[in-house]
C-alpha cells in the first residue's frame, strides 16, 4: 500500500487536476496498491470561513459563495468527464451544495453558526473535491471510488480540532478497506465523533490524514505532493538560497519545524513515525 496526498494547489483546477491524474496513473503502474488523500480545492476552506460569517452577516454573499462553489466543481467536471458520465455527476455535486445551502438556511434562520456546525460546512470542501477527483479518475482507472473519511477517522467532539481515537480509527480504517474494493479517493482533513457528527482535524489537516490512513495500513510510503520542492532549508518565497533536503530522519524534519519549515507539521509525522512509514515530499509542479 502506499498514499498519494495531493494538496489544494495541486487539485485546484481541471489542468492542475489533469496532471494529479497522469501522477496517479503512473503510480498505480508500478505499485499494485494505492489510495489517495486530497485536500480542498485552494481557497475553498477559506471561502467556506467566510462563509460561517455570511450566513449570520449577510445572507446573499453567502448564497454566492455557495454558488461559486457548485459552478467551479461543475467546471471541473466538464472538462474533464466523458458527457455520458456528466448528468449523475452533476447530480451528486448538485445534491451536496443543495445539502450546503439547506445549512446555510437553517444558520441563518437561527442566526448562529455553532463550532459543530463549522466543520460540518468545512467538511464540503473535502467532500466535493474527493469526490470529482474520484470522478475524474474513473476515466482512467475505473476502479476508483469516494471515500468519506468520516466513515473510518474517529475523534472527540472538539470540534474545529479534534482529537483522533487511534484505537478505533485503525480498526475503521482495516475494516473500510478490506471491505471496500478498488482505488479510494479518500478526503483529508475531515472525519466523526462516536455520535456521527463531523468534525476536522484542525487546518491543514489533509497530510495528517494521509499519516493517519498510511499508518493504520502499515503503507510502504506517505507521498506528500505539493507545490514547493520538497522539505527545504528555508522558506523559497523568502530565502533565494534555499536548498531541498534530500533525506532527513523524523526527529530531524520535527526539529526543523520548530524553525518555520511549514512543509510537514510535527503532528502529521508522529503516526507515521510510529510505523516507521517513510513520508516523500515531491512537486507537482
Ligand atoms: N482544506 C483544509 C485547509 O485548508 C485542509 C488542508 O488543506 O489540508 O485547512
Ligand atoms: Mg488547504
Amino acid at each position: 500500500m502506499r498514499i498519494l496526498k495531493f494538496g489544494g494547489t495541486s487539485v485546484a483546477n481541471a489542468d492542475r487536476l489533469k496532471e494529479v491524474i497522469a501522477i496517479i496513473q503512473q503510480s498505480a503502474d508500478s505499485h499494485s496498491n494505492l489510495a489517495v488523500v486530497v485536500s480542498a480545492q485552494s481557497g475553498v476552506t477559506d471561502e467556506l470561513e467566510k462563509l460561517c460569517e455570511l450566513i449570520i452577516s449577510d445572507k446573499s454573499k453567502a448564497d454566492e459563495i455557495v454558488k461559486n462553489l457548485e459552478q467551479k466543481n461543475f467546471a471541473i467536471l466538464k472538462e474533464l468527464l466523458p458527457v455520458a458520465q456528466l448528468p449523475a455527476s452533476m447530480a451528486e455535486v448538485m445534491s451536496m451544495i443543495n445539502e450546503l445551502s439547506d445549512i446555510v438556511k437553517g444558520g441563518s434562520l437561527v442566526g448562529e453558526v455553532t463550532a459543530r456546525t463549522k466543520d460540518l460546512i468545512f467538511s464540503f470542501g473535502e467532500r466535493l473535491s474527493a469526490y470529482v477527483i474520484s470522478e475524474a479518475l474513473k476515466t482512467k482507472i475505473p476502479d476508483a471510488i469516494f471515500a468519506d473519511a468520516r466513515q473510518f477517522i474517529r475523534t472527540d467532539s472538539n470540534f474545529g480540532y479534534a482529537k483522533v481515537d487511534f484505537a478505533t480509527s485503525n480498526k475503521l480504517i482495516l475494516e473500510y478497506f478490506s471491505k471496500h474494493n478498488g482505488l479510494k479517493v479518500v478526503t483529508g482533513f475531515i472525519a466523526s465523533n462516536a455520535n456521527g457528527q463531523t468534525t476536522t482535524l484542525g487546518r491543514s489537516g489533509s497530510d495528517y490524514t494521509a499519516s493517519i490512513v498510511g499508518a493504520a495500513l502499515n503503507a510502504q510510503a506517505i507521498e506528500i505532493w505539493t507545490d514547493v520542492d520538497g522539505v527545504m532549508t528555508a522558506d523559497p518565497r523568502y530565502v533565494t538560497e534555499a536548498q531541498s533536503i534530500a533525506q532527513l530522519s523524523y526527529n530531524e524534519a520535527m526539529e526543523l519545524s520548530h524553525f518555520g519549515a511549514k512543509v510537514i507539521f510535527p503532528a502529521t509525522m508522529q503516526p507515521a513515525m510510529a510505523q516507521q512509514v517513510p513520508i516523500w515530499v515531491k512537486n507537482t509542479f
